[in-house]
């Protein structure tokens, strides 16, 4: 398996990373993770476009042109044989002596991107699964697809304990998102999900379910909800690249929608997968 590593294809072994990379050191960079569904990335561009914006809003150049990163990133999935998997994707500032402002003389950032098989979670699509509350503890700019997940991580990490699938954050009684996914609910028939504001990020999953609403006359209301409002919803459902439209069953100890996902939440799912398809197919 291969890995490209500052724009260059290597053997995983071949590779060292400093440890005074500021990525290492500090969490210090970016990240992002893209979807292969029959050998094609699925929403690339709008991956890649979110990397750039994520590093300029730290202060950091992307090294690569976008059209020669996606080829690369192209090369890597067919020389590794990739068929259903995830490409993960990160760039940091770069080494330099330990100090928390940015280096005084340019350096060059770390880019490495590597590839992973990862099957479609489809028995949990079907069943549905559970989820915690947790307050959301995290800073300000959770627009940012920034390698510091420390509080995405606790909080997922309360979830798992006890047997979560995902936590469900929220900031004070306003719900933002999961700790790796957005959060939507469903009411009288019309949706509801945080605005992309920058309490979160907005996942590349959340804009094509927000555009197959659009599709099919199904509402849409980018508007805070509150936690009784989830608790009380007819139907919730998490997105995200690699859980693409899941139900949520269960939160904390209280059935949603009777334990079973609920009837749009399906319908999304099957349109979802109309996409899904017609990208395996070009
Ligand atoms: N929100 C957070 C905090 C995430 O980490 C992720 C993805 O990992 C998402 C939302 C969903 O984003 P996407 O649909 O682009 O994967």
């Amino acid at each position: 398996e291969k890995v490209l590593f500052n724009g260059e294809m290597k053997n995983r072994d071949q590779i060292t990373i400093d440890i005074e990379d500021r990525g290492y050191q500090f969490g210090d960079g970016i990240y992002e993770v893209i979807r292969i569904y029959n050998g094609n990335m699925f929403t690339a561009n709008e991956h890649l476009t979110r990397l750039y914006e994520s590093a300029e809003k730290i202060q950091m150049a992307v090294p690569f042109e976008f059209e020669e990163l996606k080829s690369k990133l192209t090369e890597l999935v067919k020389e590794n044989g990739l068929i259903d998997g995830i490409i993960y994707l990160q760039l940091t500032r770069g080494t330099s002596l330990r100090q928390h402002h940015f280096p005084s003389e340019p350096v060059e950032p770390t880019f490495v991107a590597y590839t992973r098989d990862f099957a479609r979670p489809l028995n949990k699509m079907e069943k549905g699964v559970s989820a915690k509350l947790v307050e959301d503890i995290r800073w300000l700019r959770c627009d940012i697809k920034s390698l510091n997940l420390l509080g995405n991580l606790l909080a997922k990490q309360e979830a798992a304990a006890v047997g979560g699938f995902e936590a469900i954050q929220h900031r004070g009684e306003t719900v933002t998102e999961g700790s790796s996914s957005n959060v939507f609910i469903i009411k009288e028939g019309e949706l509801f999900t945080h605005p992309a504001t920058n309490l979160i990020l907005n996942g590349i999953t959340r804009r094509c379910i927000l555009d197959i609403c659009h599709q099919n006359g199904i509402k849409v209301n980018e508007k805070e909800f509150t936690v009784n409002e989830l608790m009380e919803a007819d139907e919730v459902f998490i997105a995200s690249t690699t859980s693409e439209v899941m139900p949520i069953v269960k939160i904390d100890e209280v059935e949603i929608s009777n334990g079973k996902p609920g009837e749009l939440t399906k319908t999304l799912q099957q349109h979802f997968n109309q996409l899904i398809t017609r990208n395996g197919e070009k």
